[in-house]
């Protein structure tokens, strides 16, 4: 098999390996110096979205259908399943995440027709005809979390009868389903759940799926389904690389593969620029752990955001180095969102300590205007906020950002917004 060579090779190509080449195409990378290899048939797009606005500049090799099976980073090169090999001077790891399934648990029946994933476009599209298919059919989403609760959402606008099915006491909307802390606390859900029965939905809160098509629910409920939905989480795509990097200092410790961990002591430079602890090799996105300068500890973060500034901030420290210059470090103000029927959500910051609610959190409230804070040692640490407008969104992430202090719970609770548009 032949052999390519590349300066820039990004394996992966979803919204990392997207933001990544639109970072390279601004910063001037020349025709043949990048290219993108991924499994997937098309180019990087919004996976959010799950829209085909393809985040693909010119001008750059991209290499679809082709799966990675091995790196070799002492040679710089990785090689596909067909046999490929690509050689590198600088890898990015793009490789994002997968989504757990049902299997993963033992869960029988888990591979029945008719049960659904989401990560990739291809699974988007395969429920799309699924839903045109059983038109006003029954549909069952396992998960209360935040895909969970998009497709409950989406599924019912389609007129089909749902029932949420979850684990937890409440709804979590956390990317993994098992994880504590919940970004939902029960004051928040309340308000989701009201929402969603007011909309016809069923949700059965504290059970597992145990299997498919006979039963369902350790509580020995049955549940008829035409169509199965699950988001019970992803887990990071590092197997590849996982050895390689993680053996040096890091440990197999929750699959760390940028360099150890930060301290507020020992700060590392290179950390906060996505490199790894190979020299040459870079992570973006949700493989990549990386310093919360703001918690002065080491994170990864399975949201968009994160995805595209990361690859922005790793490109731009690649070409920084190459010309010998600096930039400023990565100091990232955790932000996730989501959108449901008339509904839109955002929170910044970190969801620990103690928590209040504020603003109109009645299910039936006419404009579902509600939040919530969290307090740890005397300070504003996280925000989230229903339905607020641009520039209320703005100030609770500048609440999160500054973490101004407070003295009273009631009265953060009673000022509500007030509380965040005087920062
Ligand atoms: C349905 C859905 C909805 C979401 N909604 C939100 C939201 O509302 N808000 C939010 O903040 N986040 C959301 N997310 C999460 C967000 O999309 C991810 O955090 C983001 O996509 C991570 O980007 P990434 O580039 O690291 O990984 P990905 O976008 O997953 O891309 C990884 C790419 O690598 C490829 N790949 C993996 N292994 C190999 C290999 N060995 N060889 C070649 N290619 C490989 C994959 O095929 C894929 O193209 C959502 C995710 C999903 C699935």
């Amino acid at each position: 098999m032949a052999e390519k060579s590349f300066k820039y090779v990004i394996v992966g190509g979803g919204v990392a390996a997207g933001y990544a080449a639109r970072e390279f195409a601004k910063q001037g990378v020349k025709p043949g110096e990048l290219a993108i290899i991924s499994k997937e048939a098309v180019a990087p797009y919004e996976r959010p979205a799950l829209s085909k606005a393809y985040l693909f500049p010119e001008g750059i090799s991209l290499i679809l259908s082709t799966e990675i099976v091995k790196a070799d980073l002492a040679s710089k090169t990785v090689i596909s399943a067909a046999g490929e090999t690509f050689k590198y001077q600088i890898l990015i790891i793009a490789t994002g995440s997968t989504v757990i399934r049902l299997s993963d648990f033992g869960v029988q029946g888990a591979d029945a027709k008719n049960i659904f994933y989401l990560r990739e476009i291809d699974e988007a599209d395969e429920l799309v005809k699924a839903i045109k298919a059983k038109k006003n059919g029954k549909a069952v989403i396992v998960g209360g979390g935040y895909i969970g609760l998009e497709l409950s959402a989406a599924l019912r606008i389609n007129n089909f009868d749902v029932s949420m099915v979850f684990p937890e006491p409440w709804c979590t909307a956390n990317m993994y389903v098992f994880i504590v802390p919940r970004l939902f606390t029960a004051g928040i859900a309340a308000f989701y759940e009201g929402y969603y029965a007011n909309k016809g939905i069923k949700i059965i809160k504290g059970t597992v799926a145990v299997g498919f098509g006979t039963e369902m629910g350790k509580d020995g409920t049955v549940l008829e389904a035409d169509i199965v939905v699950v988001g019970v989480g992803g887990k990071p795509l590092t197997t590849l690389f996982k050895d390689r990097l993680t053996r040096k200092r890091v440990g197999l410790r929750q699959m760390v593969i940028t360099k150890p961990a930060y301290t507020k002591k020992s700060p590392n430079r290179f950390d906060a620029f996505f490199k790894t602890s190979v020299p040459d090799v870079y992570a973006v996105g949700d493989v990549a752990t990386f310093p919360m300068k703001l918690y002065g500890e080491t994170r990864r973060v399975e949201h968009v955001d994160h995805a595209r500034k990361s690859a922005e901030q790793a490109v731009k420290a690649i070409f920084a180095s190459e010309q010998g210059k600096s930039i400023s470090e990565y100091d990232y103000l955790p932000y996730f969102y989501s959108r449901s029927f008339d509904l839109s959500w955002q929170f910044y910051g970190d969801n620990v300590g103690e928590s209040v609610l504020f603003g109109d959190s009645r299910p039936e409230s006419p404009t579902h205007k509600f939040g919530s804070y969290w307090i740890k040692d005397g300070k504003v640490v996280g925000a989230f906020l229903e339905s607020g407008t641009p520039e209320e969104n703005k100030a609770i992430a500048k609440v999160a950002r500054v973490q101004p202090p407070v003295s009273s719970l009631d009265q953060l609770a009673a000022e509500g917004l007030t509380f965040a548009s005087k920062i």
